[in-house]
């Protein structure tokens, strides 16, 4: 039997036989951790169709094949390609696109895979230089109900973060309103190749129904970043400065409850909604 493409041994020898070395610029740091990795798909609700973003020289993509219908991974580095397509030959579920993922069509490929697949997740170990970016893109459609990926511990416990807490702001909000964010496990530096010095973890958004259009949802959002804008500031400061009127901040904040010397960084997701509906 093959062994996994994610352990430490195969890793290096598919790195030393494409004479291929992590690019940094591209955030490649390999899963060297084969139980780290089967516990990130299985954990994905990956059953129809999934959606890989970076799959590097294929670890998580091999277990996200033997546990869903379909793989979509989009990957940057065209060094990559050849090597994805050899090791994962065995594959026939495994759909590799040469791209960056901030620049695809990716309400067009979600259509189409939940069309086939019936539905279709994200699980990812994101490359570090762009995770907000990816996952915002991936937050705006509605159709991904589950987004499972692999972060910075420090970005892991932002999205997390519950209010009053010292990581508390605008990401943890705005993240918050839309899913469910559950902090699922801790992976250490030493199980990835080359090693960052810094921890990582996964966690995974499973969606709520919301109500807001997309439309309304970046004014939303706008506001939330208006609240959070300078943390020290309360919210009535805040409100005030990004509505450019002292007296209809005031007006707003009374008629939601919410007292004027309290921080953002206090205020939990249904108060910011409350905030923002009484501005409408
Ligand atoms: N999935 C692999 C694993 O876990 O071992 C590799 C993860 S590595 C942290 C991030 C991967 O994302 C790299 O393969 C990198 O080339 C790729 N990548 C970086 N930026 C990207 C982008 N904008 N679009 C698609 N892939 C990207």
């Amino acid at each position: 039997m093959t062994r996994a493409i994610s352990t430490p041994s195969r890793t290096k020898e598919i790195l030393e036989t494409y004479g291929l070395r992590a690019r940094k610029n591209f955030g490649q740091n390999f899963l060297v951790d084969p139980i780290i990795v089967e516990r990130c798909a299985k954990a994905s609700h990956c059953e129809g169709a999934v959606i890989e973003i970076g799959p590097g020289i294929g670890g998580l993509t091999e277990m996200l094949a033997k546990n869903s219908k379909h793989v979509t991974a989009y990957e940057i580095d065209e060094n990559l390609i050849p090597v994805l397509h050899d090791v994962l030959s065995e594959y026939d579920n495994v759909e590799i696109l040469l791209q960056d993922f901030l620049e695809c069509d990716f309400d067009a490929k979600v259509k189409e895979l939940k069309e086939t697949y019936g539905s279709v997740s994200v699980c990812a170990n994101l490359p570090y230089y762009v995770t907000t970016p990816i996952l915002f893109r991936i937050f705006e459609c509605p159709d991904i109900a589950y987004i499972t990926v692999m972060v910075q511990k420090e970005v892991g416990e932002r999205f997390a973060a519950r209010p009053g807490d010292s990581e508390y702001s605008a990401l943890s909000a705005e993240g918050q309103y839309l899913f469910d964010v559950k902090k699922l496990f801790t992976v250490p530096g030493r199980s990835f190749n080359p090693s960052p010095n810094v921890d990582s973890v996964i966690i995974q958004f499973a969606r709520k129904n919301t109500s807001l259009s997309k439309q309304e949802l970046t004014s939303f959002f706008d506001l939330v970043r208006g609240c959070f804008k300078q943390r020290r500031k309360t919210i009535y400061n805040n409100l005030r400065e990004y509505l450019d009127d002292a007296a209809l901040a005031k007006t707003v904040l009374e008629k939601a409850g919410i007292e004027e010397g309290r921080r953002a960084q206090q205020l939990s997701v249904d108060e910011l909604r409350k905030i923002y509906e009484e501005l409408q």
